[in-house]
């Protein structure tokens, strides 16, 4: 059994416990959403110690080399004197500029960051309403073709910060975003190379990102992005998609739909998997992206994987959630 040490105070750990399990049970109010090791909202510091690397996993380099950790995947072997991190060294304000509905259920946000934002397009921010409260959305826009950053954001039944975004927040309106992270982006290295991006409901946030980033960067092999939703109005980018698909010949939609009369392609009511297996019918060589429901992203991958395709190749963010983990 070890310790970690908190605000001058000792904190016993349980065998296998997590700083932010042991420090939550301790009624410390602890930043935290997936649990997972993946949206760092219970991002901390280490002022003494060792941290287990896995706690690092996925941090920039500059704040791995500050000590910085993810609470949630922190176990650490030996006595680690932590503190919590200054919100306003990782955060920063941006302003609301856009507050559309693209479609029943699913926002359009665009913000303005007030100072230099850097990203690529498909990774994710965390959007925090408070100094607690922190979700991640993904990027849909791609910083050298858009001046401001664009999520789509789907309101979840009683969900606190969907809700919150879709019904409070207005143009005008200044929220603390912080940095981009994660790996789902597109890379230049095999221009040749044929993508596949699948995804359902706001997994197309970042796809679109990603595929109008491998378009502006030359792309030359096929890019087959395919949105998988519940009812024909959930394709909530319909005409930008088949827009894009005629202005680029390499460029190609598929749309799925579970519940519908009289479809035409591009839409299908095939299952996703199975317009997936259609697709890329030999993806060994193939590159994935795969976005959205965590549950739909793990089987996708899963499957792909069965069929040929090399994990090298597959890019996911699962929208996790602490409840799925
Ligand atoms: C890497 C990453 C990227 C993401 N990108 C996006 C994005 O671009 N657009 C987007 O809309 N969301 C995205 N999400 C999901 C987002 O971070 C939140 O989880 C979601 O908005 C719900 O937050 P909430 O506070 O409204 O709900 P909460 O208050 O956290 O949850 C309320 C209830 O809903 C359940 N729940 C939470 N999330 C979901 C979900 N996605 N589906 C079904 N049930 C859920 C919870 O388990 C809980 O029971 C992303 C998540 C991750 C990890």
């Amino acid at each position: 059994m070890t310790h970690i040490i908190f605000n001058d105070k000792h904190i016993d750990l349980e065998e296998q416990q997590t700083v932010l399990s042991a420090l939550l049970e301790q009624g410390h109010q602890i930043p935290n959403s997936c649990r997972a090791g993946v949206c760092q909202t219970c991002m901390m510091q280490a002022l003494e110690g060792n941290v287990p690397a896995k706690a690092q996993e996925g941090l920039k380099d500059t704040l791995k080399a500050q000590g910085y950790f993810l609470a949630c995947s922190c176990m650490p072997q030996e006595p680690l004197h932590v503190r919590t991190v200054d919100v306003n060294m990782l955060r920063s304000p941006a302003t609301v500029i856009e507050h559309e509905l693209f479609a029943e259920g699913v926002l359009h946000l665009r913000l303005k960051p007030s100072e230099a934002f850097d990203y690529r397009a498909g990774q994710y921010i965390t959007l925090w309403k408070d100094s607690v409260l922190g979700r991640n959305y993904s990027l849909a826009s791609v910083v050298e073709l858009d001046d401001s950053i664009a999520l789509h954001i789907r309101r979840i039944p009683d969900g606190v910060i969907s809700n919150w975004l879709h019904d409070e927040i207005k143009v005008g309106d200044t929220v603390d975003i912080q940095a981009a992270t994660g790996n789902c982006f597109y890379l230049p290295g095999s221009p040749e190379q044929n993508m596949l991006l699948a995804g359902t409901g706001t997994g197309l946030a970042p796809l679109i990102g990603i595929a109008r980033d491998a378009l502006r960067q030359g792309h030359e092999g096929d890019i087959h992005l395919l949105h998988g939703a519940r009812q024909i109005d959930d394709l909530y980018l319909h005409d930008t998609l088949m827009n894009m698909a005629q202005e680029h010949p390499q460029f190609h939609y598929h749309a799925n739909v579970l519940q519908a009369e009289n479809i035409t392609p591009p839409i299908s009511k095939n299952p996703l998997m199975q317009q997936i297996s259609e697709v890329a019918a030999e993806p060994a060589d193939w590159r994935f992206y795969l976005c959205g429901d965590a549950p739909i992203v793990n089987t996708m991958k899963r499957n792909l994987f069965i069929a040929g395709a090399s994990m090298t190749n597959i890019y996911s963010d699962p929208f996790v959630s602490a409840n799925d983990v």
